[in-house]
């Protein structure tokens, strides 16, 4: 998935999950490109908690879903 799919879906945040210790990270991603898939965007990324080399990113559904109970 891209960011402007991501978007379109009504979603502007990323959540990074860290494998090693399972902290969660919230990114505002409505200044990057639309083309960048949501995958790459934990790629190269450490972990500032515990300093894993690599974490996943995946969109951040609970913001969609928090928007369906108010509607
Ligand atoms: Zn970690």
């Amino acid at each position: 998935m891209t960011l402007s799919k991501m978007r379109a879906s009504g979603i502007h945040t990323v959540e990074r999950v860290c494998p090693q210790c399972g902290c969660h990270a919230i990114i505002h991603v409505d200044g990057l490109p639309g083309g960048v898939a949501v995958a790459e965007l934990g790629k190269g990324v450490c972990c500032v908690n515990c300093g894993a080399a690599e974490t996943h990113t995946q969109p951040n559904w609970r913001e969609c879903e928090s928007r369906n109970v108010t509607r």
